[in-house]
């Protein structure tokens, strides 16, 4: 009986598995044509800060809308689009949309604020990156020290050398590096010492249990202090409540992010929301 049930089981699990297989397939093919339906688009989220509350920057944040599927989460389709090799292309659409959008926003006369955009890994790695943010930049007339990549921990694994380089290149058109999801990646903060970052981005796991369980408030301190005694910048994301803001901003944290602040909204919305700030001369 047992033998059987070890073989239902392994069934079920194959069955599980291949189901999971042919919607990655249906996903990917569906992936490849949504660029030229214009399928994606961008929403904006708010990041304050901590001292005064006041705008500062906002993420833009990826968005598919499938005819059929309806809404799709980056959660699922950003990781097959980063197996192709699809978001090379996508990430380029992205960014060219972001400087077009920030210097829409600086046209129109309102407050500068820092544009944060996701790179994926394969992105950064590939070769063209610099050249193609040095392009975007030049064709849509947005100040990079105005743009601001964020970069995930295992990024800063790879090719040392090939790493610093990029970071070099980008650096000549001052755009900033932010490290997102700090402390949920690789180990090593060895890469701290060796490129030129700018910004640790904390986990929103962390902040989200800050307020009840000890060992993240503990986590989150240390990530601050970190951040402070290497001179960089800090950000929480997934901030929710008034509580941990209140918390955060105990903790001497430089910015915030979250739904307490705002959602990711679409670009009319976040136009806005520019426009309810003070003018600036
Ligand atoms: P991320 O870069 O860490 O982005 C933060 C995610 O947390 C976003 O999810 C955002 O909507 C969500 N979030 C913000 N505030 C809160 C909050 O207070 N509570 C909670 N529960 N969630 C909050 P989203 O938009 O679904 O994006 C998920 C991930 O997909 C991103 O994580 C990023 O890794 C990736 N992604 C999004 N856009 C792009 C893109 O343009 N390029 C690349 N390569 N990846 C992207
Ligand atoms: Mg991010
Ligand atoms: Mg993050
Ligand atoms: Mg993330």
């Amino acid at each position: 009986a047992a033998k059987t049930d070890g073989r239902n089981t392994w069934r079920r699990f194959d069955r599980a598995m291949q189901e999971k297989a042919s919607e990655r397939q249906q996903l990917l093919a569906e992936l490849r044509g949504a660029l030229s339906r214009d399928e994606f688009s961008l929403h904006y989220q708010p990041q304050v800060s901590l001292i005064d509350r006041e705008l500062i920057g906002a993420e833009a944040l990826l968005r598919w809308h499938h005819p059929v599927l309806g809404q799709v989460s980056p959660a699922r389709f950003v990781p097959i689009a980063e197996e192709s090799g699809l978001i090379v292309e996508i990430g380029e659409w992205v960014l060219r949309q972001v400087c077009r959008q920030g210097r829409a926003w600086h046209e129109a006369g309102l407050p500068p604020i820092t544009l944060a955009v996701n790179l994926s890994a394969i992105q950064f790695q590939h070769h063209d990156l610099p050249s193609t943010v040095a392009r975007i930049l030049d064709e849509t007339g947005f100040d990079g020290r105005h743009l601001e990549l964020e970069l995930t921990e295992s990024v800063l694994a790879g090719d040392e050398a090939r790493v610093a380089q990029t970071i070099a290149l980008l650096k000549h058109h001052h755009i900033r590096v932010a490290i997102d999801d700090f402390g949920t990646g690789y180990s090593s903060m060895a890469y701290l010492n060796r490129f030129a970052v700018d910004k640790l981005k904390i986990d929103q796991s962390f902040v989200r249990e800050m307020d009840t369980d000890r060992n993240s408030a503990s986590v989150v301190t240390a990530i601050i202090r970190l951040a402070h005694s290497l001179d960089l910048n800090v950000i929480a994301e997934g901030v929710e409540t008034e509580r941990q803001a209140q918390h955060l901003a105990q903790l001497d944290c430089d910015e915030a992010q979250g739904y307490h602040f705002g959602r990711p909204v679409p670009p009319k919305a976040f136009t806005a929301l520019l426009q309810t700030l003070p003018e600036q001369c």
